[in-house]
């Protein structure tokens, strides 16, 4: 099975236990405001420039042009640039390429109790290439899925049986700003949040520090009552990302965040200890 991939990370420490290999998948449902990994929203395979030390002069779009018809970054753009500025975005790769890829450290994961975590993007976009993934890597090295949660309810309890631990974000807990803020509804995120609740599967709750958007009273004081009605007793809270602008423009597209990205979050974590909730600023 062939899956399409933008970045593989190695060494990494946020992405559960230990140190972890992070293979990102691309596309994803949600179009979060907040969005830091612009280049992981679309499906397709796309080519990124980069504007730093642009000569404007066109030539990657002129050979779009002269490939394909059309005034377009494409794969004859990459050559064509004199500073080397264009690249591309998206890797089609086998199961087993993918594979031998991350298991070429898998003793020095294990040693140090880590593991490869899959990341997108929204993995689970790509829903039988990353079954047959977490299939292939069953015993060799500890599996992690990093979730929106946003994926059907059945193919959802499917996954809970095929990896090791979920990270799984948490960001809105009324629908309405769930929707103004991410482009999709929650209430398949908040269904299948209670059955991972209720499976014996190892999960991480991890909620974006948005500012005026998920770190407001209301949401947090949602969240632990949330989080209580789950008996769910720890929860990682993501700082906001304010280079998230910065990938925009590689993309070819404006970043505009519907919040003040210049307020300081400045939340209360005894809210939590009085839910009997630790809470880990990451
Ligand atoms: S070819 Fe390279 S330097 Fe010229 S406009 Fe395109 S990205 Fe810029």
């Amino acid at each position: 099975m062939r899956g399409r991939i933008f970045s593989v990370e190695e060494f990494g420490i946020f992405d559960g236990d230990g140190i972890r290999t992070t293979v990102f998948l691309k596309g994803c449902p949600l179009r979060c405001s907040w969005c830091h990994s612009p280049e992981g929203q679309r499906c397709e395979t796309e080519y990124l420039r980069s504007p730093n030390g642009c000569l404007n002069c066109g030539k990657c779009l002129d050979a779009g042009e002269t490939a394909i018809g059309r005034r377009v970054l494409c794969e004859a753009s990459i050559a064509a640039c004199p500073r080397n500025l264009v690249r591309v975005c998206g890797e089609d790769v086998t199961s087993e390429e993918l594979a031998a890829r991350v298991l070429k450290n898998a003793d020095i994961l294990r040693a140090v109790g880590g593991g490869v975590t899959f990341s997108g993007g929204e993995p689970t976009m790509q829903y039988d290439f990353l079954m047959e993934m977490l299939e292939i890597l069953e015993g060799k090295v500890h599996r992690a899925v990093e979730t929106t949660g946003y994926i059907d309810e059945d193919r959802f309890a499917r996954l809970l049986g095929k990896t090791d631990l979920v990270l799984y974000d948490l960001k809105l807990m009324d629908g309405t700003l769930h929707k103004k803020y991410t482009g999709v509804d929650n209430a398949v995120i908040l269904a299948n949040y209670r059955r991972m609740a209720k499976s014996p599967l190892r999960f991480i709750t991890r909620v974006p520090l948005i500012p005026g958007v998920t770190d407001t009273e209301e949401n947090l004081d949602a969240i632990c009552a949330f989080l209580g009605e789950n008996a769910v007793s720890y929860v990682e809270l993501l700082p906001y990302n304010r280079l998230a602008g910065s990938k925009y423009k590689l993309c070819g597209r404006q970043y505009r965040p519907d919040f003040d990205e210049t307020r300081t979050v400045n939340i209360d974590l005894e809210k939590f200890e009085r839910h009997h909730i630790k809470a880990v600023r990451l």
